[in-house]
């Protein structure tokens, strides 16, 4: 059977990650966090002093992006592919509410985008991905056969990256949390290039009051009807 590339856009925190993990395994696809790689780009400019508290030189870290490797390796334990900055695992420093407060303001630069997008792109070229992100539908795989946009509520979802962050060891208020994602919705959505958007052909899924089996089964639901227009 052919293999398919699974696009899934939406706001921060709406559960992306964590189901196109599940159907990836399911199918026994590559999953690819595009937000990781964001995000490591954005710790890269941290360690390197290029962002500081109120303070960010742009061009100093386009000017590196040279010297930015990104690589993902799967890691079985965990069952998904770890990011890796320079071959070093960033997995778990990228996810700091510090890192998302800065995250969206490294992902409005156009190179940034660039530079990313094209890796996206040679990832998923044999198809058989799942990728998720905010342009993936639009951008990175406009062809791609199955799309969905994700949505829940801004209190929902900070609700739910609060739990995450407190279950990692983090000291963070929800209120701090909340106007994190409601930053990055409004950056992420209203930036020039490639700004977060429902592609046209693309499912919208709300999951402010679905459990996550519910939303597993809806969504293979969707990829064994897109799998079987293929054959
Ligand atoms: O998915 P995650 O919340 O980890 O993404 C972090 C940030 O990376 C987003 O808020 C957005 O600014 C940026 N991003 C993007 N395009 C993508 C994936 C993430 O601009 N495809």
């Amino acid at each position: 059977m052919s293999k398919i590339t699974i696009a899934i856009d939406g706001f921060s925190s709406t559960g992306k990650s964590t189901v196109a993990k599940q159907i990836a395994n399911h199918l026994g696809y590559v999953y690819v966090d595009s937000g990781a790689m964001y995000r490591a780009v954005t710790f890269y400019a941290m360690q390197n002093g290029f962002i500081k508290e109120n303070y960010f030189n742009a061009e100093a870290l386009v000017a590196n992006l040279k010297n930015i490797t990104i690589s993902f390796k799967f890691n079985p334990q965990l069952g998904f592919a770890e990011v890796y900055l320079n071959n070093r695992n960033v997995e778990n420093e990228i996810r700091t509410l510090e890192v998302s407060n800065f995250v969206s303001k490294v992902a409005e630069i156009s190179e940034v985008r660039q530079k990313l997008v094209e890796q996206q792109q040679h990832l998923g070229k044999q198809g058989g991905v799942v990728m998720d992100g905010r342009d993936i539908g639009t951008v990175v795989f406009p062809h791609a056969e199955l799309k969905l946009f994700m949505t829940a509520s801004s209190e929902t979802r900070a609700k739910r990256r609060y739990s995450e962050l407190i279950a990692r060891g983090e000291t963070v208020t929800y209120e701090a949390v909340l106007k994190n994602v409601q930053e990055r919705d409004y950056i992420d959505t209203n930036r020039e290039d490639s700004p977060l958007a429902k592609a046209e052909d693309a499912i919208e899924i709300d999951n402010s009051h679905m459990g996550l089996q519910e939303q597993f089964d809806k969504i293979m639901q969707l990829v064994k009807v897109t799998l079987k227009k293929q054959v």
